[in-house]
């Protein structure tokens, strides 16, 4: 039987971010050949593409997913879908997240103050869920691989 491995569909040709563009990284796949991939995007299903920008934003000390433009608080929505997600999947033993995004950065997503100043790097909702779900499995993201394939870091 394959191993499993959950991925962030944009990385693997889905045009599921925000701007409705895909991040489609080659070297990714490439790597991923022996696997079973489990795509995942958390923010298409419930807010559709293209969609408003979110951001992750420190509120009284407390991390939470909020609007762009309009400020509506979509934490809960988010967790709940990557909760459901997670049980429909309770054993996979690789992960690789897209950095930077709310949702699926882990350790590189721009943390803001309620002014919307960057204030910190920390991680997407989704990766945050994950880490403590999949505890034995290291959250790895495209950087990873950039590293060994520089060509690649031009498209992302
Ligand atoms: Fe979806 Fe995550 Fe890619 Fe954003 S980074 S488009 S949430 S898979």
């Amino acid at each position: 039987m394959k191993k499993k491995v959950i991925v962030s569909a944009c990385l693997l040709g889905e045009c599921c971010r925000y701007d409705g563009k895909t991040k489609k990284t080659d070297v990714v796949e490439e790597a991923l050949k022996e696997y079973e991939i489990i795509p995942f995007c958390p923010e298409a299903p419930l807010f559709g593409t293209p969609r408003e920008r979110i951001n992750v934003v420190e509120i009284n000390g407390k991390k939470r997913i909020v609007t762009d433009e309009t400020n509506k608080d979509v934490t809960q929505l988010l967790e709940d879908e990557t909760n459901t997600f997670m049980k429909l999947h309770p054993k996979v033993d690789r992960i690789i997240l897209k950095s930077k995004s709310p949702s699926c950065g882990y350790g590189t997503t721009p943390v803001l103050n309620e002014k919307k100043e960057t204030v910190k790097l920390g991680n997407g909702i989704a990766a945050e869920l994950m880490s403590k779900y999949y505890k034995n499995i290291k959250i790895e993201d495209e950087l990873n691989f950039m590293k060994h394939n520089p060509n690649e870091s031009d498209r992302l």
